[in-house]
């Protein structure tokens, strides 16, 4: 992009925080100064878990306050670019908590028919960005076999384990053979999604699945 297009662009849509929404400062990245400082972090211990099927699960995020409301907004009304921020956030999590665990990258894919709605992947997005970062293009191992209804709606974790059961397939198994996957998504919150997904990838050969999402909700 030429230097007067962005200045023009900056003009017309002058750059927000992903977080709180208020406007950037010069030298300010996507997120402001005061969300740098006080969003809702998981550092140490407390950004690991382990799920079923997982050996390493990690995320930088709480999923909650300005940090649920801007990942509502990346995901259903149209904010694709926040996935520049929470890639490079997220990124950086996965240097300090899974460096050296994982050869294969790739996300959580989602049913064509809900691509088309939302006219994006937001977990690709985040995979893309975050893989810029860390110099590893994701690949697409993993396919949406069956539509079912979104997560967000079924809270009981037996409800939600059941509605991911058998929705996910291996595309590629040779590609995943022995490789140590690390699994991307942008929110986990019973782990179903994830643990259904490692199921799939484990069964096609998978030597181990690590995962990265941007914000844990429990
Ligand atoms: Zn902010």
């Amino acid at each position: 992009m030429s230097r007067g297009l962005e200045v023009l662009l900056d003009l017309l849509f002058p750059p927000r925080c992903v977080f709180c929404s208020s406007l950037l400062e010069d030298g300010e990245q996507g997120i402001c100064a005061h969300c740098r400082r006080a969003l809702p972090y998981l550092r140490g211990e407390a950004a690991r878990q382990s799920c079923e099927g997982i050996s390493l699960a990690v995320s930088p995020l709480r999923y909650e306050g300005e940090v649920r409301e801007s990942i509502r907004r990346y995901k259903f009304h149209g904010r694709r670019w926040y996935a520049e921020t929470y890639g490079l956030l997220t990124a950086e999590w996965i240097r300090a908590h899974l460096e050296g665990r994982w050869d294969l990258l790739t996300w959580v894919p989602l049913s064509p028919k809900r691509k088309r709605q939302r006219g994006y992947d937001q977990a690709w997005l985040l995979a893309s960005a975050a893989g810029r970062h860390l110099e590893q293009t994701p690949v697409e191992v993993l396919c949406k076999a069956k539509h079912n209804p979104a997560q967000s709606g079924l809270t009981e974790a037996a409800d939600r384990r059941k509605n991911v059961s058998g929705v996910y397939r291996c595309a590629a198994p040779e590609l995943v053979r022995d490789r140590r996957i690390l699994l991307m998504d942008d929110v986990i919150t019973t782990g179903s999604t994830l643990s259904e997904c490692a199921r799939v990838l484990r069964e096609a050969g998978a030597a181990d699945v690590v995962c990265a999402t941007l914000a844990r909700a429990r």
